[in-house]
């Protein structure tokens, strides 16, 4: 038994480490590349299925890191959240997405990614109306993107802030739905003018599993309620036929469009994802 604990310990120590390490080292590196401007917003288009057109590019946030190249979002954002980098980190999010905004007659809306941690921060609100109303930007043009744990905590506070942001003309749009602790409920209860259905379910369409029956749920309730049902990781005509076919609003995925820096955006919309 103490030679098999040992080699279990042999096993994962190594690994740990080199995560707990990366971790840590990115964690030094964040404020100087918040400060030396080594982020960038990458878009990803978003079709609609009737006018196979794009209505809107989510954008999702890149780190040039000067050694380690382009460092994912899966990385760098939970460690930005321990240290508390996501708060400036999220504000040059807002500012990049005003300034794309301000500049590019093409892009009609983008959606912005918010952190639970950020949402929560007593001054979102306000500073984000600041930013967009600096750039001269109409909050229509934005949507911000949340997922399920910004509810689960404090419900009446995140209803309350979520009205206001409807209020002051941002779209809200419920991100990864049916993941964590989805209950159907939330969707009737909260303002949201989008569901995206989360990847997870569209990968798994034509498994045989339970994802068809969900994905079709999903996008009967949402049409219901008035929502816009737009389904992401789009990476087959198979999905994008079966996705159109089921009444889906919208498509995100490579299938249609790589996420991709503004003068490199390439949209592609085959046959098969019109309705
Ligand atoms: P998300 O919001 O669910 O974003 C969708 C992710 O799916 C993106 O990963 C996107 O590149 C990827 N994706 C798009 N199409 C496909 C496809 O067809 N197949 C597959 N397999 N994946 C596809 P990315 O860019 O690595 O971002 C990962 C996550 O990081 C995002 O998940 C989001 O939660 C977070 N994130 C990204 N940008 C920001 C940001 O500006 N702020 C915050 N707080 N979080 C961000
Ligand atoms: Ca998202
Ligand atoms: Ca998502
Ligand atoms: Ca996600």
């Amino acid at each position: 038994a103490k030679n098999a604990g040992r080699n279990i310990w042999q096993i994962f120590k190594p690994g740990m480490n080199a995560l707990i390490e990366k971790r840590r080292a990115l964690e030094v590196d964040l404020d100087a590349g918040i400060a030396k401007g080594e982020f960038e917003l990458f878009l990803q288009p978003r079709v609609d299925v009737v006018s196979a057109e794009v209505t809107s590019y989510e954008a999702l946030l890149r780190w040039h890191h000067p050694e380690r190249g382009i460092v994912s979002p899966v990385d760098f954002i939970p460690v930005a959240e321990a240290s508390g980098n996501i708060i400036a980190l999220g504000e040059w999010v807002i500012h990049e997405a005003c300034r794309i905004l301000a500049l590019e007659e093409n892009v009609e809306k983008l959606s912005i990614n918010v952190s639970p941690i950020q949402f929560r921060h007593t001054d979102f609100h306000r500073r984000l109306d600041d930013i967009v109303r600096r750039a001269g930007v109409d909050p229509r043009r934005l949507e911000l993107e949340i997922t399920e744990s910004v509810l689960i905590d404090d419900d009446k506070r995140a209803l309350k802030i979520l009205k206001e942001l409807k209020t002051s003309g941002y779209a809200i749009a419920l991100d990864d739905f049916g993941t964590g602790y989805s209950s159907l409920s939330y969707l009737s209860r909260y303002p949201f003018d989008t569901i995206k259905i989360d990847r997870g379910f569209v990968a798994n369409l034509g498994d045989e599993g339970s994802a068809e029956a969900i994905v079709h749920s999903i996008i009967d309730l949402g049409g219901r309620l008035g929502m816009t049902v737009v389904a992401e990781g789009v990476e087959t005509l198979e999905q994008a036929s079966f996705l159109a076919r089921s009444g889906c609003d919208e498509l995100q995925g490579y299938l249609l469009g790589q996420p991709q820096p503004l003068e490199r955006i390439a949209v592609s919309v085959p046959a098969e994802v019109v309705a």
